[in-house]
């Protein structure tokens, strides 16, 4: 076999982050006096917070900072006191853990997988988010154990990030390695920049990148028959 560990990213692969984000942020929103969470809030909110995670990736700020960054602005342009750092932070992060709904085939997919391979998680995130997602989803059954960038250390496509894993996985041989992963500059960058093959899970494929994945398929589902072709 061509492969023997698998590192899938968390996030928009496995486990559905968009239902868990607007179900964090209308809850939090609530608590902080606005009744009617609109479209229009999440969408702010969920390119605002792209836009530090993007950051993030390229290095320009640190986790921190993001995590302090996310609020101030939702609350100047939406009318709340801000409440000091931390408040909002904290209620946030405990409310997207709740969030743990998989994507569709998900479950089915690393159920096979894992008869015939060793998986793993690879997520940018919070440690406690995180974890909580992965074992209240009931995906942790199935797994080997997962690497978050909070406990790492590096964040992907940080290089670090991915040759920590392996060190920790005790498996150097990177020929022996996939990641699996939803986002070009992420996943698909880390795998170009520690030199591990990797799959993007995508229906569109990709424009304007200098680099691409090893692989493209549309669904988990589609992984499952790729991988039965080694
Ligand atoms: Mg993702």
């Amino acid at each position: 076999m061509k492969y023997r560990y698998l590192l899938f990213d968390c996030d928009r692969t496995l486990l559905d982050f968009n239902s868990a984000m607007r179900s964090a942020i209308t809850k939090l929103l609530n608590k902080y006096g606005i009744e009617n969470v609109t479209d229009e809030m999440v969408s702010f909110y969920d390119a605002w917070n792209n836009s530090l995670w993007g950051q993030l990736e390229r290095c320009e700020i640190t986790k921190e900072e993001l995590v302090f960054a996310r609020f101030p602005v939702i609350c100047s342009r939406y009318g709340i006191p801000y409440p000091g750092k931390g408040k909002m932070e904290t209620d946030y992060i405990l409310f997207l853990s709740e969030g743990h709904k998989p994507m569709p085939d998900a479950m089915e997919t690393v159920k096979e997988l894992s008869k015939s391979f060793e998986l793993y998680i690879v997520s940018n995130g919070f440690i406690e988010v995180q974890n909580r997602r992965v074992k209240e989803s009931g995906l942790i059954q199935y797994l080997k154990g997962s690497f978050i960038s909070e406990e790492i250390g590096f964040s992907k496509p940080d290089a670090r990030f991915f040759e920590e894993a392996l060190r920790q996985i005790g498996n150097p041989d990177k020929s022996q390695y996939l990641i699996i992963g939803d986002s070009m500059t992420a996943d698909i960058l880390g795998g170009v920049n520690a030199g591990i093959d990797t799959c993007l899970v995508s229906e569109k494929i990709p424009s304007g990148y200098d680099y691409a994945p090893t692989y493209v398929v549309s669904s988990l589902t589609e992984l499952i028959n790729l991988l039965r072709k080694f």
